[in-house]
Formats: C-alpha cells, structure tokens, sequence
C-alpha cells in the first residue's frame, strides 16, 4: 500500500487522502496543516454524524481516518463500531486523552489499527501513518477477500472458489484497489488517479477503466457465483455482494 508513504519532491502525488475527524478545530486546522505540509490530502470532519455521511457516500475514499473519541453527538467509538459494521476497513488511528485509557484499549476492540494519546507531534503521527502504509491492516496484511474470492498481495495471485484466476499487472491493481476499498463505491476518477497515476481525467481513460473491470468481471464473477464487481450507474464501481 504506497499510497500512505510520504511523497517525495520528484513525485507530485498525494502521500495519501485523510479523513480527519476532530471537532476542536484549532486540533483540527494543526493537524491538516501538518499532514498537507507533508503532501497528504487532509479533510476535516467535526462530528461522527459527518463524517459517517462522508464515509458512506458513493465515490469519496480515503486511506485512512484520524478519529477523535470525545466528539458531539455520535463519539468516535461509535463511530468506529459502526464503520466496521458495514465492512469499511479504512484504517483508523484512534486520537485520545492521556486520562482516558479505558477508550484506548476499547478503541482497538472496535477495530482501530492504533491510537496515539494527545497531545501529540504530527511527526509520530506521520511515523503512524507510514507503518500503516507498509502494513495494511493488521487482520489483512497479505490477504484481501470477499466471499470465495481472495487476493494474495506477496504473490499478486487471485483465487476465486479456491481456482487460480490468471490476471494482467494491471487488473490486479485494480482489483487490489477495489478490494482495500471493500463495499465502498470508488469513482473512475479515483480509479484513474490511484491505479493509472494519471490526474487528468479523459473519456479515452474511462474507456480504459471500463474495459478492464469488464475484463476481471468475466474472469472473477463465473455463472453460478455470486456476482463480486457492480457497476453504480454514474458514479463507479464497487467490491460487494450482489445484493439484487
Ligand atoms: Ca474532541
């Protein structure tokens, strides 16, 4: 997962895009700040009801969430439970008070990758975020799946029902994007930007996305199985059970 390594003066592109979830905004305006200054892509959320919204919403994505606990309305834990619920698995890093324990250790039951005890430096944050990047999720450091389909990211194989599926270099990221990104629809201008590294969108591109999810629904979704790849008309694509 490149996309949470911090990025480079010879490399345009995002480090990383982030939802942060803080409702002090001068917690929040620091932290955006910082991360931007790094390269990242920050979007700040006040409250859990936003930023649920946002998560759930067709087409935004994120590498991962920073979550502040003690929020208005909805806290972070309910948040967090509620994500992983709906099968999200964006990695979360849980933002707490030193006196506050008790929510830190509840924080990874509800399924957070790591927390870190406010106040913080943006830099252990950064060092957080790059060993996010290098590891995945913990639960799925090598693995991505859904129903009988599973994705290896050491050998870059796929296996649907236990059967070797031949992919290109490309398809495979492809659907490796798609699968991090489980049941969340992703865009084809989010699909052009993070697995063609192009910014600039054209109809020639998007010519190009639809002919290779095309291609890996016929290889993946075989009569008989349930159907993995959906098409959201006029929004994108999205890794889920066929739920027709
Ligand atoms: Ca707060």
């Amino acid at each position: 997962m490149t996309a949470l390594l911090a990025s480079t003066a010879a490399d345009p592109r995002p480090a990383g895009r982030l939802l942060v979830v803080e409702d002090e905004q001068k917690v929040a305006g620091a932290l955006r700040k910082g991360l931007e200054g790094e390269g990242y892509i920050a979007v700040v959320e006040g409250t859990g009801e936003g930023a649920l919204a946002r998560l759930t919403a067709p087409g935004d994505t994120f590498d991962a969430i920073l979550l502040d606990l003690t929020l208005p309305g909805r806290d972070g834990l309910d948040v967090l439970s509620d994500l992983r619920r709906r099968g999200i698995a964006t990695p979360v890093i849980v933002l707490t008070a030193r006196d506050t324990l008790d929510d830190r250790i509840v924080g990874l039951d509800a399924g957070a990758d790591d927390y870190l005890i406010k106040p913080f430096a943006v830099a252990e944050l950064l060092a957080r975020l790059r060993a996010i990047g290098r590891r995945g999720r913990v639960t799925d450091v090598d693995r991505l799946g859904l129903d009988t389909l599973e994705l290896d990211r050491a050998s870059r194989q796929v296996t649907r029902a236990g059967r070797l599926i031949e992919v290109t270099a490309k398809e495979f990221d492809l659907l490796h994007y798609l699968a991090r990104h489980l049941r969340q629809v992703v865009s084809r201008d989010t699909l052009a930007r993070e697995v063609w590294r192009e910014t600039a969108r054209s109809t020639t591109l998007d010519n190009v996305i639809d002919v290779h999810i095309s291609r890996l629904r016929r290889k993946i979704d075989l009569p008989g199985q349930v159907r993995l790849i959906q098409t959201i008309r006029g929004v994108g694509f999205v890794l889920r059970e066929d739920t027709e």
